[in-house]
This record gives structure tokens, C-alpha cells and sequence, in this order.
């Protein structure tokens, strides 16, 4: 192992291998079998709501299953956060159906419910129609505002899928993210909360709509010898060998949970205090993030050592001049990208032999979904140009963090 500090490395526990022999010594090796039905009642137990919970092959494939279920299809709208990963939009397009982007508000990061409440309306005045769903994500595990959005949702009697992929452990008034809404999506990608090395799930309302989720993800076969389908069906659900690993990381979940709460703490006590930076915290009581990553939005007002050559690299590869193959040179451009002192401090921690990243770029500001409909107020993309993820996983210890803490403060000027 070198000595660099990574974003967000997963961990094993040791309690994940004799599930994966009790798999091999049946010959469980199979998109089905006890450790997956043993995985699912795991979840089930750790979200304390006694909701049914289908393992599928990614949270991707859960939001996909998660539309299906709520029925939408050709032609439809959905409403999407904007600030989020490509993932919680790309399903959307799957089912051929229209995401329409709402931006967030400034205390959760999370979709405006306000705006939420605009666009609904807006929408109906100018298809004629309801937005057949909302998808509210809880970004980087901060919960979303789920009193208010399930009102304005309510209201509109329009049902709401939540991507809890990052928000796995996290509580809103101590209940468990991805049991507020329709349905739930969870994801176990090699860089979530826990990993089953790629694999997520989808939290259903009650058992008919998990048979449902089970049916779409194994082909949409009836019971019939030779097989009948009267529905697309997809392979989905998650291999026998991964939900052992997630079995096994079952046993660490709260201690993952309270470390990546604890890493939160240490950077807000000794970067919180350092003007100009802000360490993103629970706004109120009722939320209780899980702090997947660790994120600071960096002032404009802060200037960062080889800010001036950041800025130089970013324009060269906007006109593509010489010396534009650079790390970025190769991406869309556009005028929405990261301040050039929050670059600079990113490519001066990368030096150092740490590792950052931007925050998500809003989707409405991605090339692929510039063209659909999107409801902004500013605040995604204020984020967007100021923010910063730190490293935050298991393997990032205290005297890591210190790590951190003092590169940046010696690279500010
Ligand atoms: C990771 C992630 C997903 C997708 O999960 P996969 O298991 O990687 O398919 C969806 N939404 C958000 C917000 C994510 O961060």
C-alpha cells in the first residue's frame, strides 16, 4: 500500500468469506439462494420498518424497477432532483419517459420542496398532465426533507421513489432513510456505505409490489414449464456470491456508519473554523446523515497556491490550444465548472497524494439531459462551482485526516 489518502475505499470485515464457502460448498452459485434471501432479511431488520426488501444486481437496477413499479412508462414526466449522479436519471430515460429537473435548497442540499410544488403546477399547465412520479435523493447520505416533499407530493397525490444509494444508516426523526416514500432504492457499489462489490436493492410498500420487483427482475417468466412473458423482463437480481459479501458487511454496518459520522466531526472542529470554508452539517435536529462523504463548500474569497496555472489549464482546454491534453481535455466543456480556486486545491491535494472531487455536477447541466425540461433557483450550481468531497471511508483514520486538514490549510495562500 502507498501512502495516499483515497476518496472513499471499501472495506472487509472478515465475516464475509464463510458466507461465500457456505455458497460455494452448496454450489449456490447463482443469481438466487440463501444468502440472498439471508441478505434481505438483514435489510429488512436494519431498517426497522418491516418493509420488503428485493436485492437486485445495482441501485440503478433497483430506481429502473422502482419506476416500473410505479407505473411509468412512454411519455411520461418524471420529476428528478437535479444535484445528484447520473444514475437516479438515467432509469428515467429507460423507460422511455421525460425527466424534468428541480433543483435544491440550501440546507440539505436536496431538492427544493418549494420548487418542487412550482413545477408540479407548471408542468400540468403546460402538458395537461401529472408528472406520473418524483425522485428525491438524499445526497452524499443528508436526508432529504421529507416532511415537506411528501406534503407537496400529497398534495398532488403524485408517489415518490427516494435514492437512498448514499444514504444507507442515515435517519430522518430516527427513521431509516429509503422507508419514507413509494419506494426505496439502495445501492452497495464498491464505493457506498457497504459494498457487495457491485449490487443494490429496492424497498417495496408491501409484499405484492416485492413479488412484482421479483418477477421484472428475473425475465418476466410465468410459471410455466417452457416459460410464458407477457412483459419485458430484465436479469436483475443480485448473485448468491454478492449478497454473502453483503452479509458479511452486515456485521460492520454501524461501526462504517459511525466512522464516516465521526470523520464529518473532526473535519468540521478543525476545518469548520477556518474562514471560508464550510463543512456541510445535519441543518436541524430532525436529520441525522450518515455522512457517506465528508463535503466543504470552499469561498470564492479564498485563494489557493497555483490557482493562476488551474486557471491558465482550464482555458487552454476550453479553446483546445496547446498543451489542452490535460486530465479534462477530453470533456464537453461547458461555462458551468468548478471554481479555479476549488480546482487548484484539488490538483494541489492530488499532489499531495490525496484525493478529492468536485461535487456531483447538476444533471440539468449535463449534455445528456440539457435538452429536458429544468426548474433551477441557482443553488445546485452554486454548490456545484464551490464545492469539494474529502476523503471519507473506513481507511481514512484520524491521523489521515490530519493529513487533510493541514494540506489544505498550507496550500491556501
Ligand atoms: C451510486 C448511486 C446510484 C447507483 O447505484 P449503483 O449501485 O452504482 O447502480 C444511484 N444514485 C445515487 C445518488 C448514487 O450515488
Amino acid at each position: 500500500m502507498d501512502d495516499r489518502i483515497l476518496l472513499r475505499m471499501c472495506r472487509m470485515s472478515g465475516h464475509e468469506m464463510p458466507f461465500i464457502t457456505e455458497a460455494f460448498e452448496g454450489e449456490w452459485v447463482v443469481p438466487l439462494g440463501p444468502n440472498v434471501t439471508g441478505f434481505e432479511k438483514d435489510l429488512e431488520k436494519f431498517l426497522g420498518e418491516n418493509l420488503p426488501v428485493v436485492a437486485l444486481s445495482s441501485g440503478t437496477a433497483a430506481l429502473h424497477l422502482g419506476l416500473i413499479g410505479l407505473g411509468v412508462g412512454e411519455g411520461d414526466e418524471v420529476i428528478v432532483q437535479s444535484m445528484t449522479f447520473s444514475a437516479s436519471v438515467n432509469p428515467v430515460r429507460y423507460v422511455g419517459a421525460t425527466p424534468v429537473m428541480v433543483d435544491s435548497e440550501a440546507d440539505t442540499w436536496n431538492i427544493d420542496p418549494e420548487l418542487l410544488d412550482y413545477a408540479i403546477a407548471d408542468r400540468i399547465e403546460k402538458t395537461g398532465k401529472k408528472p406520473k412520479a418524483i425522485v428525491v435523493v438524499c445526497l452524499y447520505g443528508m436526508p432529504a426533507k421529507y416532511e415537506e416533499i411528501l406534503k407537496v407530493a400529497g398534495k398532488w397525490d403524485i408517489p415518490v421513489l427516494e435514492d437512498a444509494a448514499e444514504a444507507f444508516g442515515s435517519e430522518y426523526e430516527g427513521r431509516k432513510c429509503g422507508t419514507f416514500c413509494k419506494y426505496g432504492v439502495l445501492s452497495f457499489n464498491g464505493n457506498k456505505m457497504i459494498t457487495t462489490s457491485g449490487g443494490g436493492a429496492l424497498v417495496c410498500p408491501d409484499m405484492e409490489a416485492a413479488k412484482k420487483t421479483m418477477y421484472y427482475a428475473t425475465q418476466a417468466r410465468l410459471g410455466y414449464a417452457y416459460y410464458q412473458h407477457v412483459d419485458v423482463g430484465y436479469n436483475y437480481r443480485i448473485s448468491n456470491i454478492s449478497a454473502g459479501i453483503g452479509r458479511g458487511q452486515m456485521y460492520v454496518a454501524d461501526e462504517y456508519i459511525a466512522h464516516h459520522r465521526h470523520r464529518q466531526e473532526y473535519y468540521l472542529k478543525h476545518l469548520g473554523c477556518v474562514e471560508g470554508i464550510t463543512i456541510h452539517c445535519n441543518p436541524d435536529n430532525r436529520f441525522n446523515s450518515n455522512f457517506w462523504l465528508s463535503t466543504a463548500l470552499i469561498d470564492d474569497s479564498i485563494r489557493i497556491k497555483g490557482e493562476e496555472e488551474a486557471y491558465a489549464s482550464a482555458i487552454t482546454s476550453i479553446v483546445g490550444g496547446a498543451g489542452a491534453v490535460t486530465e479534462q481535455s477530453s470533456d464537453v466543456h461547458t461555462d458551468c465548472e468548478p471554481n479555479t480556486n476549488v480546482e487548484a486545491l484539488r490538483l494541489g491535494l492530488a499532489k499531495l497524494g490525496i484525493e478529492t472531487r468536485p461535487l456531483w455536477k447538476p444533471m440539468h447541466r449535463q449534455p445528456v439531459f440539457s435538452k429536458f425540461p429544468a426548474y433551477t433557483n441557482g443553488v445546485a450550481e452554486d454548490l456545484f462551482h464551490r464545492g469539494i468531497c474529502l476523503p471519507s471511508g473506513p481507511y481514512v483514520t484520524d491521523r489521515d485526516a490530519d493529513r487533510v486538514i493541514n494540506s489544505i490549510k498550507s496550500l491556501i495562500l
